[in-house]
């Protein structure tokens, strides 16, 4: 029989986060402040953040040791699986080699929980007592309320209100892991506040809970801000991702030709792809391809600009170098709540200018068509954003049919979908419909860029 899964033992797991900075022929951009426009320093990130992951932020060490407390969490999930698809590959009649790493099996049901516990981690020591975030689908939220509570910090989050009403069983994880939860826009911030006056049906973005979580933040003392994707420090955790499915590629025998995931800020492609980009970056392996996959209705890298922008609607959030489709900008409530973002992350946005990575858009009800697809060929039901990793993937595939080629295609599999049945009911029914690509509408959140000398 055919080896269908490569498993890691736990004294397999890496034990250092890959830090790409180490290896990028350009320096990543600086970020930003917001008010002064000038680089940020890392006093003035001190109100957001602890001073270890300030400092991940901006490291330019290769590898960061992994804290024992937090191999000691990641190993009551970690190493998590790498599947061999030869139920699709064979459904799909397709030469290609197909493999995915599944990081549904954590806690929360994503990968999101590998940036959660070591951020709640830094934070309890540096004696924080509460932490602010922002969630979309809820897939972050429910992952730092597990990180919370397993080093008992208090946490508030932001959930953007579209979410928050399709999908009320991620609130209730986040409280059953003692969270606080609100729908964003709120009316316990200015920033929700004004959002609500303008205009009280505001579905809501992750920009703008974004703003309402950092607002918070600064209110307290004992409070610090904690980002479930974007920033370096959290594409550093996923790294863990990556470095695990280098060895099981090489258990199955196999390099990748493709690379495959889904981005919406970018943090579990990335931690799935540095540690591979780093051989492209030496020279090794020029021909590997690596596709970063979007909503057609929110386009960040396939049709945003390369510019300087805000992480937030409101403005208050530090000013980064990436792809942005402007900080004003209300993606359409496509289910892919995790995908809803009008930036993504620096370091995703550089590899891609400098012609490392690749970008492609699909639309809303293709990509439930791969996911059903893939659950009745691999059994999994895969979260609304992985579909669009799954697309992609099945689109490479075929590809390989009508060629010949027996390529190797890496799936960087995210989560599970068992709280997006709301949307799964919706395709079957045939109720699903796709937003076209809103260009007006980014035009005139591309108007509210920062001025920036230089830019
Ligand atoms: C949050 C989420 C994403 C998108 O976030 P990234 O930072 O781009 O990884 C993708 N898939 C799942 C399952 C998610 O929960």
């Amino acid at each position: 029989m055919d080896t269908r899964r490569f498993f890691l033992e736990q004294k397999d797991m890496p034990i250092r986060w890959y830090n790409v900075q180490a290896d990028l022929p350009e320096p990543l951009p600086p970020m930003l402040h917001p008010m002064t426009k000038e680089p940020l320093t890392p006093p003035d990130l001190a109100p957001l953040f602890p001073m270890e992951l300030i400092m991940q932020e901006v490291s330019q060490e290769r590898y960061i040791d992994i804290p024992e407390a937090i191999q000691e969490i990641y190993a009551t999930w970690r190493p998590t699986v790498l599947h061999r698809a030869y139920n699709l590959e064979k459904a799909l009649d397709t030469p290609a080699k197909i493999f995915y790493k599944y990081e549904g099996t954590s806690q929360a049901g994503s990968h999101k929980p590998n940036t959660a516990v070591a951020q709640a981690y830094y934070n309890k020591k540096e004696g924080i007592k509460r932490l602010t975030t922002e969630t979309g689908a809820g897939q972050w939220g429910s992952s730092l309320a597990f990180g919370c509570t397993l080093f008992d910090l208090e946490l508030k989050v932001y959930m953007v209100k579209v979410s928050y009403n399709q999908k009320p069983y991620r609130r209730l994880m986040m409280e059953t892991w003692g969270a606080t939860c609100v729908p964003s826009p709120s009316p316990d911030t200015k920033a929700g506040r004004d959002m609500l006056a303008q205009d009280p049906d505001c579905p809501g973005s992750l920009g703008l809970a974004i703003s309402e979580a950092v607002e918070d933040c600064m209110m307290r003392d004992d409070t610090h801000y904690s980002l479930g994707s974007v920033v370096s420090h959290v594409l550093l955790h996923q790294t863990v991702i990556g470095q695990e499915a280098m060895k099981q590629m090489e258990m199955a025998g196999y390099y990748p030709d493709i690379i495959v995931g889904c981005v919406g800020g970018g943090s579990n492609f990335a931690g799935m792809f540095l540690p591979f980009v780093k051989d492209k970056l030496e020279g090794n392996k020029p021909d590997l391809r690596i596709i970063n996959v979007e909503p057609e209705s929110c386009p960040t890298l396939t049709k945003g600009l390369y510019a300087y922008d805000y992480g937030d609607v409101a403005g208050m959030a530090p000013i980064a170098k990436m792809f942005t489709l402007g900080h004003t900008f209300m993606p359409p409530p496509v289910h892919a709540g995790g995908l809803r973002y009008h930036g993504m992350a620096p370091l995703v946005c550089h590899l891609h200018k400098l012609g490392y990575v690749e970008a492609v858009a699909v639309p809303q009800i293709a990509t439930f068509e791969a996911g059903v697809q893939f659950a009745r060929t691999e059994g999994i039901i895969s979260a609304p954003e992985t579909n669009h990793a799954i697309r992609v993937t099945i689109d490479e595939a075929l590809k390989c049919k009508e060629t010949g080629e027996s390529k190797v295609i890496l799936l960087a599999h995210s989560g599970h979908g068992h709280f997006d049945m709301a949307a799964y009911e919706q395709y079957l029914s045939g109720k699903l419909v796709d937003y076209a690509y809103p260009e007006e509408k980014v035009k005139e959140a591309l108007a509210t860029l920062p001025q920036i000398p230089g830019q």
